[in-house]
């Protein structure tokens, strides 16, 4: 059986809305908000509405379900009482997961504002009392970014940094969410070096900690440090390396979960999306070999 394949999915109208919209695109993973994400109003997860969820989830093929957290968060903050609201904010958007029984919870990293190893030690000490104080089956994965202003977590050897400052008992709840338009803008090339940059996220992270890949093209340019998302093959990323991922044996257990734009509705892009990835995974190795990206194409 293949990996859980899918899309970011709207909640608005209620969580248990979701599931339904999932099948519409023929989704077998699927990512969403628990709450507003650009609002610091919280909300918990009732009996009636887990229940209702975990009803409308099992009438559909997805196998996979994660959250992405509020925007809001910056868990590496020096202002006290905005790594404070963080902090409980984070903690709610645990306790959500939790409740709905989610595989995953993919946060960003936060902004270090006046010093970068400092804020490291904040997000990953907020990090570590959040799991403490919240325990349940949610795996939290961490996403890499794209290194706008001072974002944490845009290289891997940064992201390696943070969860290694977590405690050895806390990190078999940790993971990584690998965005390839995010780090695309961080720098990492998988058009012409896809070996190269899986080789170091081995050598540095790890596989084991791989928990998702969310699959975008870069509207930005590479190493832009810019977070902009675009169609498969129409970015910096190209249908090539997208065509190798959907190939990659050491990713075929690895769920994935787009995130490029919908357009006017909420089922078209989607749909074509998710066919052009799966009709790269079906396609013979040899095809894709026998048309290599063209050379000295600009970027
Ligand atoms: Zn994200
Ligand atoms: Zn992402």
């Amino acid at each position: 059986m293949s990996a859980p394949l899918g899309a970011h999915i709207s909640t608005v109208g209620g969580v248990p809305l979701a599931p339904p919209r999932a099948v519409e695109i023929g989704a077998t993973a699927m990512q969403i908000f628990t709450k507003q994400p650009n609002r610091w109003a919280e909300r918990e997860i009732d009996a009636a509405e887990a229940e209702a969820w975990r009803t409308a989830l099992a009438a559909t093929d997805v196998r996979f379900v994660n959250a992405h957290d509020s925007y809001l968060i910056n868990l590496a903050s020096p202002e006290p009482t905005l790594r404070a609201r963080s902090i409980e904010s984070f903690r709610a958007e645990l306790r959500r997961c939790h409740a709905l029984g989610l595989d995953a919870l993919v946060s960003h990293p936060g902004n270090f504002i006046d010093d970068r190893d400092a804020g490291i030690a904040r997000n990953a000490d907020a990090i570590t009392e959040a799991l403490e104080a919240e325990r349940g089956p949610t795996r939290l994965l961490m996403e890499l970014t794209a290194g706008q202003g001072t974002v944490i977590g845009s290289t891997f050897e940064e992201m390696a940094m943070l969860i290694a400052r977590i405690p050895r008992a806390l990190q078999a709840r940790v993971g990584v969410c690998l965005d390839t338009a995010h780090i695309c803008g961080a720098g990492y090339d998988l058009a012409t070096d896809y070996d190269g940059v899986w080789a170091r996220f081995a050598d540095t992270i790890g596989l084991d900690r791989l928990g998702l890949i969310h699959l975008n093209d870069s509207a930005a340019p590479l190493g832009s440090h810019k977070d902009r998302h675009a169609l498969i093959g129409e970015g910096a990323v190209g249908d090539a390396a997208f065509a190798r991922l959907m190939q990659d044996p050491a990713l075929a257990a690895i769920p994935k979960v787009l995130e490029t734009p919908k357009g006017d509705d909420m089922v078209t892009n989607d749909r074509a999306m998710l066919a052009k990835l799966r009709g790269f995974a079906d396609a013979p190795r040899a095809k894709r070999r026998a048309s290599p990206r063209p050379r000295g194409r600009p970027r």
